[in-house]
């Protein structure tokens, strides 16, 4: 496992933020900027900067990740939402550590 970054907001917040939902390796917070009622985001412990490098976790990593992901939107009470990756700044990603949104609390419609 990679050194968490000090020049990294989601390394200090994997460290020191309010988690909503926490297991071995993953975290989830609340966005500071929720898009929808219920806006949370998955930070894994483990510093890549984007979803592109996923090779960088191993199998069972990943698979846990996943689960985690579904596990926080559940215990948040969701049963149908979104989940979205944002892949690089042409993707609209602006945090340079791999993160999952999940959005949900209304209805998301069908078109992203
Ligand atoms: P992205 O644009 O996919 O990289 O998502 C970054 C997300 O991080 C945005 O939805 C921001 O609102 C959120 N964000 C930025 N700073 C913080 C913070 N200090 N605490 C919680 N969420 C944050
Ligand atoms: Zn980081």
């Amino acid at each position: 496992m990679p050194e968490p970054r000090d020049d990294c907001l989601f390394c200090t917040l994997v460290r020191e933020g309010t988690h909503v939902n926490a297991a071995d390796g993953f975290v989830a917070i609340d966005d500071i900027n929720p898009q929808a009622p219920v806006h949370i985001l998955v930070l894994p412990e483990h510093h890549v900067d984007t979803f592109r490098d996923i090779e960088e976790f191993d199998g069972d990593e990943a698979a846990r990740m996943l689960r985690f992901v579904a596990d926080t939107a559940h215990k948040a009470g969701l049963t149908d939402y979104r989940v979205v990756v944002n892949v690089g700044p042409g993707g609209g990603q602006t945090v340079f550590h791999l993160h999952w949104h999940i959005l949900g609390g209304r209805p998301m419609g069908e078109k992203l």
